[in-house]
């Protein structure tokens, strides 16, 4: 296949940062206002993303996870620049791209590509797949010839493991599982370096879901891929990711290497959460003690004063419910906001 340099398109023309990693996000907020009346008068704030930082180093898998709502599929969304940031700085490829736009910012997202939830939900099912996984190529490089695009669209159906007569199909002609790998092929078709997956597997049956997740880990390697992957299944996030980050009503609570966090989760919430993966082996299933959560996840629209967690912790303690805990390295690498740890 193709993979020349035919296809970059460059972008130093943006401001530069650092060379190690591939994407530093610091202190992003994303929030929505909430308005009422005639004149739409703002009375109050949604916090969907909470002042979060991290860093994606290049051909890593970072999991993001936490409960519906927690705000990181508009992380992963603001992180791309599909929404505009509140506040915070996002770094890609060393650049600043926080407040890009127009040319600048088009040229950036061709590095940067996304697989969605619902893969028929997400391609238009009047297009055969061939035109679907080859229009970005199309938008981007207009005067490519067709024969060129052609072949290298079947070479990326292959690729995904679907056959060349694939190209003339339709969406609803295939599975889930299949139409999820044309996705994946047409989030591949410009060779991004970034790919958020935004629950990828989540519509799919179990069977298929390891299907796509080795896909996905194989195409890593051959392509060089970093990937975001949001994902509420934990089992999930473990079987893809060498990090993870939890989030919790648009906060990062606790990040680390996949090893520590599930050996040594430290934040109340990642144990409560960790607690609820089933376990096959019936001696470790009767040991493992699952943590029922009390209440419900407060609403982003009128989160609680301190630590966000606080009404539902067993661990509360009066600095708590006053002083929101800070993102702090407790060890090598492993993060966490809980006042219980320093
Ligand atoms: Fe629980 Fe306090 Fe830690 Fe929040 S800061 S998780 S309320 S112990």
């Amino acid at each position: 296949m193709n993979q020349s340099n035919t296809l970059r398109i460059n972008t130093s023309t943006l401001t530069k940062s650092t060379e190690t990693n591939l994407l530093e996000v610091k202190n992003l907020k994303k929030y929505y206002p909430i308005t009422s009346g005639l004149l739409r008068k703002e009375i109050g704030q949604v916090k969907a993303v909470d002042d979060i930082s991290f860093t994606l180093k290049d051909g890593e898998t970072l999991g993001l996870v936490g409960e519906s709502g927690c705000g990181k599929s508009t992380a992963g969304r603001t992180i791309l620049r599909l929404m505009d940031p509140t506040s915070g700085s996002i770094h890609f490829q060393g650049k600043d791209i926080t407040k890009i736009s127009g040319g600048t910012l088009r040229k950036v997202r061709q590095d940067m590509q996304m697989v969605f939830q619902d893969p028929y939900a997400s391609l238009n099912p009047k297009m055969m797949v061939g035109h679907l996984v080859s229009e970005p190529i199309r938008n981007y490089y207009p005067n490519r010839k067709e024969n060129e695009t052609r072949s290298e669209v079947m070479e990326l159906l292959n690729r995904v493991g679907l056959s060349e007569e694939a190209y003339y199909k339709y969406p609803h002609e295939f599975s889930g599982g299949q139409r999820q790998r044309i996705g994946i092929a047409r989030a591949l078709a410009l060779r991004p370096k970034l790919i958020l997956a935004d629950e990828p597997v989540s519509a799919l049956d179990v069977s298929v879901q390891s299907q796509v997740l080795n896909l996905m880990q194989d195409l890593q390697q051959e392509f060089k891929l970093s990937y975001l992957f949001i994902a509420h299944n934990l089992s999930v996030v473990k079987h893809i990711s060498d990090r993870i980050g939890v989030m919790y009503l648009g906060r990062l609570v606790e990040i680390t290497d996949k090893k520590s966090l599930y050996r040594e989760p430290l934040h109340p919430y990642t144990q409560a959460l960790l607690s609820t993966i089933p376990v096959p082996d019936p001696q470790a299933r009767f040991k493992k003690e699952r943590i029922i959560l009390q209440g419900d996840v407060p609403s982003p629209e009128n989160p609680p004063l301190g630590c966000a967690f606080h009404l539902r912790c067993p661990y509360v303690k009066p600095v708590c419910e006053q002083i929101k805990p800070p993102l702090k390295e407790v060890s090598s690498g492993h993060q966490v906001a809980c006042h219980l740890y320093g």
